[in-house]
């Protein structure tokens, strides 16, 4: 089958480009959607995601992320502080140990024993970050932060529109199908700019941010972590495509759902983006889709026809 590897936001190609590189020569969807969300990791100028994430309420990044390929081959860290590619720690999390998740100084004491390189003394906070911390700090508007009621930046739709990802969060999730027609997902974030410290929002909870079952397809969300949380967003997806569902039809019911269950806020977002399941023999495969709640969301998606950054499919309040 021809690989095809799918992920989220206009920052898309710094993901597809390595993992296309390795499904290209045949690897598997596991290393290239691992390989994708780590060089986004790796990039300081992305401000949602690895090194150069914004920090939470106290100044200090924290990073999340999971890795999944069917119900019984998924792991997942949230909280890391010391290492900056939490995919690659969770892959290990699901090879090595026999639970899915860890979670805070724990995750980092593991990733230390399996030999990762900790970040050093620079830590995961460039400069920049800190100086829009040192900003939402000193604005008074987030004079009641102390009463844990963390204070995300409006969002202007219209900017956004224009600008694509927002630097208040944005996760990359990266779907990939190799060319033995395996699945794959990975999801790594900073989570929300500002978050009260401890918080984790969907991205490395199996079944919230990402989702994947070689029978039936899979899915990912970015966005307001906590409206996908309360849908189960991910896993909503994949199974109303195992119950026939085209990827598109998919991603916009699993997000009507939140329209219908929130009190939606001018700056809730949340996108999704979505593969069927593989097939054998001539079968036509059912391809992959993007939807959003509102405008501003683009996916990035690398076939043997190249590499398109484009708007969602879908956008369900335009
Ligand atoms: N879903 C992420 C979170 O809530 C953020 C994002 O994807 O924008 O942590």
């Amino acid at each position: 089958m021809t690989p095809t590897v799918l992920s989220t936001w206009s920052f898309g190609p710094v993901a597809n480009n390595p993992a296309w590189e390795v499904l290209s020569r045949g690897g598997s969807a596991l290393d290239a959607v691992i390989a994708g969300a780590s060089a986004v990791d790796n990039d300081p100028t992305i401000n949602s995601v690895g090194i150069g994430g914004l920090p939470d309420a106290s100044g200090r990044v924290s990073l999340d992320g999971c890795v999944m390929e069917n119900p019984d081959r998924a792991g997942s860290v949230a909280c890391l502080r010391r290492f900056a590619n939490p995919c690659e720690i969770a892959r290990r999390v699901m090879e090595k140990t026999i639970h899915i998740m860890l979670v805070g100084e724990d995750a980092d004491r593991f990733a230390e024993r399996e030999g990762f390189a900790p970040i050093g003394e620079k830590g995961l906070l460039t400069d920049y970050a800190r100086g829009e911390w040192e900003k939402w700090i000193a604005d008074p508007r987030n004079l009641d932060r102390d009463k844990y009621r963390g204070w995300i930046p409006p969002l202007n739709v219209e900017e956004k529109a224009r600008s694509g990802p927002s630097q208040s969060h944005d996760t990359v999730c990266v779907l990939g199908v190799d060319s033995t027609g395996r699945l794959a997902g990975a999801c790594s974030t900073s989570g929300m700019a500002f978050k009260v410290p401890g918080r984790v929002g969907d991205s490395p909870i199996i079944g919230h941010g990402l989702y994947v079952d070689q029978e039936a397809g899979a899915a990912a969300a970015t966005g307001n972590g906590e409206l996908v949380m309360g849908t189960c967003g991910s896993f909503l997806a994949v199974e109303l495509m195992r119950r026939g569902a085209t990827p598109v039809e998919a991603a916009v019911d699993a997000l009507t759902r939140i329209t219908k269950r929130f009190a939606l806020g001018p700056d809730h977002q949340v996108a999704m983006i979505a593969m069927a399941k593989p097939v054998a023999g001539d079968e036509k495969w059912g391809g992959w889709a993007s939807a959003a709640i509102r405008p501003g969301f683009h996916h990035t998606v690398t076939d043997a026809g190249g590499t398109r950054v484009e708007a969602a499919q879908r956008v369900l309040i335009p």
